[in-house]
């Protein structure tokens, strides 16, 4: 065997501590640069796609840039990257910027462990099972139950139905679907079910859009007369996916009636609560997703009420069987030893997988759980914050309902979109539009737990001086 000489090896050791100080050293400049710009602007110069390429070089050579250069491409794109952490980001279902979750975030980058096994995580393993379990027990689950983490919220969607499509006939895995199922999910539900019937086998003209009351909640008896339909023209019925939280007004659907028809049909309930299934850690806003614990699968999005870095996408099952039956490709659960308990890959949609578990766990470990319903709390606080502002003058009109982080109105008859797309072009706010029956309306949510009531107010200012400056324009657009 070859000895490398001593004085060798702590050179090289030196020189690679040397790099990644460099590194960090860039890394924390160029974050402070960032933080301190965006204090003083909010939102980044709106870069049109078509001028992009023109705007920033960000082309690839086939030999390297010098530092200088490299540093200063890499600034450049920062700086004008769409800035989601700040008071002025009311866009998507996401926003500011935990510090806690954060350095769990940048730890598991340095970490860079993979989630599949033991060997390759060690205590990163126990990081994910911790907060599983303590998932499961608020929602007054046993041993029984069990979850993972999946790239999103779509994906944790993508393997409810897949467990429900297997717990209906647990062959499919191996011959694949031949009889026609059906699920139901609410017209207002995300995108991502018609997708994942797709993927499943099951197919898109399968799922049914199960109608919503005038408050985007799905109506339980409209559900049970499309089963039946179906039911007689010889179709089976699988599962239901309900809402927590849908992605334009922010509504939950009823979980205790639905239940009682899945169990009449021997059919899975899966509660997608990317958005709002976090009410879970709230005292003061858990009975929106009342009977959670009769559901068969649950899952939601700690990137977004939570507020850690995307993404953190969590999905629990009551019977751990299967998520060992879907995912594994092991015969059964029931015959692997307790160190499988700790190898994660059984259980998951992956094989190599990030570590989504840990940025989570800084948070939860410093501002414990009922941190957590602060958070979650405080979203609803500025929600009416937001809805008074709205009810209290006549030049607007509300269209979402109360106990709902998205706040849905448009602002003296102006078309919803001119204003958002508007907006976004003059670098003032990123808000967006979204539409229920016939109306269209502007959406702000509330998701950042990090903004005080005077940012909301401050939302309202900028929207209202910015129409009162182009309304002229605003309304030619509209005419057109
Ligand atoms: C955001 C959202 C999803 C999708 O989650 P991703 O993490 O973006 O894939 C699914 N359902 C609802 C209700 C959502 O709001």
């Amino acid at each position: 065997m070859i000895k490398i000489p001593l004085y060798l090896s702590i050179i090289k050791t030196f020189e690679n501590l040397f790099c990644m100080q460099n590194t960090l050293e860039k890394f924390d400049r160029l974050v402070r640069e960032l933080l301190e710009d965006e204090s003083k602007k909010p939102v980044a110069d709106f870069v049109p796609s078509g001028e992009l390429y023109s705007t920033l070089d960000l082309s690839l050579s086939e030999e390297g840039v010098s530092e200088e250069a490299f540093e200063k491409a890499l600034k450049e794109l920062v700086f004008k990257t769409p800035r989601t952490a700040t008071n002025a980001f009311f866009n998507q279902l996401f926003g500011g910027r935990n510090e806690k979750a954060i350095l769990g975030d940048l730890m598991a980058v340095i970490l860079n462990n993979s989630m599949y096994t033991y060997k390759a995580a060690g205590p990163q393993i126990g990081v994910e099972k911790v907060i599983l379990r303590e998932v499961c027990d608020m929602i007054g689950w046993d041993t029984n139950a069990d979850g993972t983490f999946a790239p999103g919220g779509s994906m944790t969607n993508y393997m409810s139905m897949v467990m429900a499509r297997d717990a209906a006939d647990n062959n499919i895995r191996f011959v694949g679907v031949s009889s026609k199922m059906t699920v139901y999910t609410s017209k207002e539900s995300h995108y991502s079910i018609p997708k994942n019937a797709a993927f499943s086998g099951i197919g898109r003209d399968n799922v049914r859009y199960v109608p919503a009351d005038d408050q985007g909640r799905m109506r339980p008896s409209a559900l049970s007369e499309m089963i039946e339909q179906d039911v007689k023209n010889g179709f089976q019925p699988i599962m239901v996916n309900l809402t927590a939280g849908t992605t334009v007004l922010g509504a939950f659907d009823p979980i205790r009636p639905v239940r009682d028809i899945c169990d009449q049909h021997n059919m899975w309930l899966h509660v997608d609560g990317a958005y709002c299934g976090s009410v879970l850690f709230s005292e003061r806003y858990k009975h929106l997703i009342d009977g959670i614990e009769l559901v068969d699968s649950f899952s939601f999005n700690a990137h977004k009420m939570l507020g850690t870095p995307l993404s953190c996408s969590i999905i629990v099952t009551k019977d751990k069987k299967h998520l060992h039956d879907s995912f594994s490709n092991d015969a059964s659960y029931l015959y692997q030893t307790d160190h499988d308990e700790f190898n994660l890959g059984k259980t998951s949609l992956q094989c190599g997988r990030r570590n989504d578990a840990l940025k989570f766990w800084t948070l939860w470990k410093s501002v414990g759980t009922k941190g957590l319903a602060k958070i979650v709390d405080h979203q609803f606080e500025l929600a009416d914050v937001a809805r008074n502002h709205v009810r209290n003058n006549p030049d607007y009109t509300l269209y979402s309902y109360d106990e709902s982080i998205s706040i849905c109105f448009n602002y003296k008859g102006i078309p919803a979109r001119s204003i958002c797309t508007a907006l976004y072009e003059h670098a003032e706010l990123l808000v967006g539009y979204g539409s229920f029956g016939d109306d269209e309306f502007i959406r702000l949510v509330t998701i950042n737990a990090q903004n005080e009531t005077e940012d909301i107010t401050q939302f309202f200012e900028i929207l209202e001086r910015f129409v009162a400056e182009n309304e002229a324009v605003l309304l030619e657009a509209t005419s057109h």
